[in-house]
Parts: C-alpha cells; sequence; structure tokens
C-alpha cells in the first residue's frame, strides 16, 4: 500500500465525469488499499478515486462504526429526509460550508470483487456517500455554500473545543 497524492480544487480531474469501474483486477485492489490509507492518514471521512487523480467510479466512505466501506460504481436508490450542516472536503482544505443533504441515504454499489450489495447510512454516513458520488460527477461541495463558514460560525457547530482535525470528505 502506498499513500497517494490528494488533487485540490482548480486540478481538472476533480471536474472530469469518471468512467464506470468495468476491470475488478489487482489494480483496483491497489487503488482501493491506497484509498484507504490515504484517507486514514488524511483523518478524513471520505475519499473518492479522481481525489487522487484515478477517473474512475470508485469511493471509500466511513460507515456509522467507523469501518471503511468500499463502493465500486455506486449510486443512490433512495434518500429521505433533510439535514444542513457543515461539510468539507480533503480537496478543498481547511475550508467548510453548510449543505443541507438528505438525511437517510440508500445506495446500490459493487465490491472490490465485482459484487453488488446495497447499504444504507444516516447523518455522516448519508453527507459521505452524497458528497463522494457527486465527485464522481465532477462536483464539489462548494457549489453548494453561499460561503465558507467563519471561525466563529465553525465554532458554533463544532465547539470550543475544536483542534482543528474535523473530518473532511
Ligand atoms: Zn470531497
Amino acid at each position: 500500500m502506498a499513500l497517494r497524492k490528494i488533487v485540490t480544487q482548480g486540478d481538472d480531474r476533480l471536474t472530469k465525469r469518471c468512467r464506470p469501474v468495468t476491470d475488478f483486477n489487482q489494480r483496483l485492489h491497489d487503488l482501493l488499499d491506497d484509498m484507504k490509507e490515504t484517507l486514514t492518514e488524511a483523518q478524513g471521512a471520505g475519499l473518492a478515486a479522481p481525489q487522487v487523480g484515478v477517473l474512475r467510479r470508485a469511493v471509500v466512505v466511513l460507515d456509522g462504526s467507523d469501518e471503511l466501506m468500499e463502493l465500486v460504481n455506486p449510486e443512490i436508490i433512495y434518500q429521505s429526509g433533510e439535514q444542513t450542516g457543515p461539510e468539507g472536503c480533503l480537496s478543498v482544505p481547511g475550508k467548510w460550508g453548510l449543505v443541507t443533504r438528505p438525511s437517510l441515504v440508500r445506495i446500490r454499489a459493487q465490491d472490490r470483487f465485482g459484487n453488488w450489495f446495497e447499504a444504507e447510512g444516516e447523518e455522516l454516513t448519508a453527507r459521505c456517500f452524497c458528497h463522494e458520488i457527486e465527485h464522481l460527477d465532477g462536483h464539489l461541495y462548494v457549489e453548494h455554500i453561499d460561503h465558507f463558514l467563519t471561525d466563529e460560525e465553525l465554532e458554533a457547530y463544532f465547539g470550543e473545543d475544536d483542534d482543528g482535525e474535523e473530518e473532511s470528505r
């Protein structure tokens, strides 16, 4: 496994629609392993392949039990409710904005061997599913916000004990 460089806003690769994964081979497994290592090192909650410069439909997301899920060719099949909260992105370092997302999201995806499965997420996981799948279509969360949160606004959301290590996606 190896850490990969996370590309940041302004890089063309973050604006492209990614192609489906068709080969469930060692190359894909290496990519997913590297993405998990990179995400853990960056202390994020989710990472999409285009964020490490690979234009394929693959993401890793922290689930409700702090386990990393691998989602290949993911799609949202059901969503309900609404939540508004701070959202960040490892490709937009150090910034946060308020984004409204569904509070429950059900997805369908393939695992690293090509087997289809379904999964459901609430709260942060639901937010992550939406955020990461948007990356695969070349979109960033900043398209949903009217401004980046100020330090005062961040403190109001994250509390006084903010250690500057909130999870980014
Ligand atoms: Zn992101």
